[in-house]
């Protein structure tokens, strides 16, 4: 499944990246014009908070998640609950970009990451155009910790 979360949804968009789902950010430059020719195109499930967006949307024959809800453990929730999270997809994605992420020598990033985490983690992931490095340091403890919370 592969999502497209519109501007209200940047917080969502980025967790649904790190679940390893390609969800393409739409920010405030991108009319809902666009919108609906980007999901139609790449076959997204559009995530919007916007009633009008969805009507339009659902006249399009556009796969759709549309809820009110503000609070983000919610949305995850209701976009997450009946499809399957692959543990190995889990980190795939550049949160920034939504570029899969390649391996990366331990010895290659050495200068690049604080002291600490380099002699505390082995594996490290890297984003091409990003130039951004990965690694499963606390936020992904914390990660795990809400999938099995949810
Ligand atoms: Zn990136």
């Amino acid at each position: 499944m592969k999502f497209l979360c519109d501007q209200m949804l940047g917080t969502l968009a980025k967790w649904l990246r790190i679940y390893g789902f390609d969800t393409f950010y739409a920010n405030s430059t991108i009319s809902d014009d666009k919108i609906i020719m980007i999901s139609k195109k790449e076959d997204r499930c559009l995530i919007t908070r916007d009633e009008e967006l969805a009507f339009r949307c659902k006249k399009e024959n556009i796969k759709i998640i549309h809820f009110k809800v503000v609070d983000l453990d919610e949305q995850i929730n209701l976009v997450l609950h009946d499809l399957v999270i692959d543990k190995d997809k889990i980190l795939s994605r550049c949160i920034i970009c939504n570029s899969e992420l390649s391996d990366i020598k331990k010895d290659a990033i050495k200068d690049k990451v604080p002291i600490k985490v380099f002699q505390k983690h082995e594996e490290f992931w890297f984003c091409k155009k990003c130039d951004k490095i990965y690694w499963k340091g606390s936020h992904y403890d914390k990660m795990i910790q809400k999938l099995i919370d949810l």
